[in-house]
């Protein structure tokens, strides 16, 4: 449990008397992009951009919610018998009612107010930092203890099958297990993961190009085809190949022969991905930041080269960030062509890194960017007001 003086001075009309108040963080991948899916691993950080859900008993089975950031109120009644999406963000909280509901947890009817201040849509996840929020609200109010790799799979399902997104289940579980001053490195397969220390003399700053390319939609779901052709390709020659994350850089090499270049700079892209992120481990375990820098740099010029999901505003971001001072790594963060990159950058330089790289992007391309000097927070919990 945290206090809650942050929330009393930013928000001193709220919450209202007899509720509780929970909040979840957003998320920024540190390194480990487009291997989810691929049953490989990731590296998050909990970021102090957050959503928070206040909450108050109803009488009756249905939850009635108000979004601030929509300044919209919806009401649904938990037994309804055939619940339907309608394409509103209303749906992520009734996706995820719903889900805890369709295993075995029986809800309280509820008022929940939330407000966030994770930028919404601009790929640092306040999807998962609302549903993780009026998830963990909704069970401790029915009076169920809270399992939070649980809370992260049932999340993501509300996102999979009731919001309609196909996402892996990284951003819920970052969401649920973040911790301050710490990465975390998850197995996307087995779902082990562990803790690792960032350097305390770095911030992470996070670039927003403004721009949102049309293509990533249907580039997503292409790069996920092509990931599967891989696969088809390379367990032909009778390894127990299921997804690329069982396949090493030496044996891609071995057995790329009849792989068409295309879907071999992907495979190759997935496959140096995974180890990269654990390299990157290694090195924040052994305290080198330099090492964990570079890999980020890597990382970058691989999403760029052999995935190609990055843009020229992108591309331009994280040249711009290199040639600033302090700068330890760079590189696109999220699906791509468009969106964020994250930058390692020395505590000392932070200020100077901020003003250039706004300054530089806005004469190049004539875009004012957002720029988010982040520090790393803990996963979900309850707010407590004293
Ligand atoms: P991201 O997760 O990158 O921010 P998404 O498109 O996955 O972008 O999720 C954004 C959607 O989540 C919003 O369009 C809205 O439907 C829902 N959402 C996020 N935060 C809030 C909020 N505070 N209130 C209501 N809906 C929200
Ligand atoms: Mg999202």
């Amino acid at each position: 449990m945290i206090e809650a003086k942050d929330l009393r001075g930013r928000f001193n009309d709220w919450p209202r008397a007899g509720s509780r108040v929970y909040r979840a963080p957003g998320r920024v991948n540190l390194i480990g992009e487009h291997t989810d899916y691929n049953d490989g691993f990731v590296m998050p950080a909990a970021i102090d951009f957050h959503t928070w859900v206040a909450i108050a008993p109803r009488t009756d089975r249905t939850i009635s919610v108000f979004s601030e950031n929509f300044q919209e109120a919806v009401r649904f009644d938990l037994d309804d018998p055939a619940p339907q999406p309608k394409r509103h963000w209303s749906d992520y909280v009734r996706g995820v009612a719903l889900a805890l509901e369709q295993s075995g947890y029986r809800l309280r009817g509820a008022q929940l107010q939330i407000r966030s201040d994770v930028p919404i849509g601009a790929g640092l996840s306040s999807s998962a930092a609302i549903e993780v929020a009026t998830g963990y609200a909704l069970l401790h109010h029915s009076g169920f203890d809270v399992e939070k790799v649980e809370l992260a799979r049932l999340c993501q399902r509300a996102e999979n099958d009731f919001v309609g997104v196909r996402c892996g289940i990284m951003d819920q579980f970052i969401s649920c297990q973040g911790e301050k001053g710490k990465a975390l490195l998850l197995d996307c397969r087995s779902l082990e993961y562990k803790l690792l220390p960032l350097a305390k003399a770095t911030r992470l700053v996070i670039c927003n190009t403004m721009v949102k390319h049309e293509l990533a939609a249907g580039e997503y779901n292409k790069r996920r085809a092509e990931c599967e052709e891989g696969v088809r390709h390379l367990a032909r020659r009778g390894d127990d190949v299921k997804t690329l994350r069982d396949v090493t850089s030496a044996q891609l090499e071995s057995d790329s022969r009849d792989l068409p270049d295309i879907i071999y700079r992907r495979c190759r892209h997935v496959i140096s991905e995974n180890a990269r992120v654990l390299q990157a481990a290694a090195a924040l375990e052994r305290g080198s930041v330099a090492e964990f820098g570079r890999l980020i740099d890597e990382s970058h010029r691989s999403l760029q080269q052999d995935y190609e999901v990055s843009c020229a505003e992108l591309d331009l971001m994280v040249n711009l960030a290199n040639a600033l001072p302090g700068t330890y790594g760079a590189r696109m963060t999220g699906g791509g062509f468009g969106g964020c990159t994250v930058n390692l950058v020395l505590d000392e330089a932070v200020e100077e890194f901020k003003t250039r790289i706004a300054r530089d992007y806005e004469n190049t391309t004539g875009i004012t960017p957002e720029i988010y000097v982040c520090e790393t927070t803990d996963g979900v919990k309850e707010v407590v007001s004293g």
